[in-house]
């Protein structure tokens, strides 16, 4: 089994510590990672990984129903929800459309999007998807897609590195990147 961003040697360093631990940790560690699998779902209306459903942010009726921030990952939300600057509701695609991995619209959550925006009454999307090629080139499809509909679509602006990830930004850069949105 391989875990993202863990070699051998760090996966060996965690071997190690988990022999350090006690008996009880470790089985509440395992039990804990059980829960991943079988307590995690999708909430049904944004998408994001959740242990209840509607999520706690779906559900939270002191956000804005009217502004939806459209994100790659679930990861995104958290990096969004880190700048306290979003106060509206979010959609998680899982993923980006990328023609050379052979990820179409159809394989990520845009057609969802487009169900939950004809049935509430959403005035802005913001498309924070990331600032590559994947990213755009979904930026632009959602946009073109959204076209039918009386909603302005806007991007999150540039001061993101370029070909960078949204859950890897600062704060203070992505909530300038949340602020100088524009129209697409
Ligand atoms: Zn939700």
């Amino acid at each position: 089994m391989k875990l993202p961003g863990i070699g051998p040697k760090t996966a060996q360093r965690l071997a190690f510590h988990v022999l350090t631990m006690t008996q009880q940790d470790v089985t509440e560690f395992a039990r804990a990672l059980e829960d991943v699998k079988t307590k995690l779902t999708e909430c049904t209306v944004c998408c994001n990984i959740t242990d209840r459903n509607p999520c706690s942010i779906c559900a939270d009726s002191s956000r804005e129903d009217s502004v939806l921030c459209v994100v790659q990952d679930s990861k995104d939300v958290a990096a969004m929800e880190r700048t306290h600057e979003f106060n509206g509701k979010y959609h998680v695609l899982h993923g980006a459309i990328s023609p050379m991995e052979g990820i179409g619209p159809n394989d990520i959550r845009i057609r969802e999007l487009v169900t939950r925006i004809g049935s509430t009454d959403v005035k802005e999307v913001i498309v924070a998807t990331n600032p590559n090629v994947e990213g755009e080139a979904t930026a632009m499809y959602i946009s073109r897609l959204l076209k039918p509909f009386s909603l302005s679509v806007t991007r999150i602006a540039h001061g993101l590195p370029v070909g960078g990830d949204l859950e890897y930004a600062d704060e203070v850069t992505l909530a300038k990147a949340l602020e100088g949105r524009r129209q697409i």
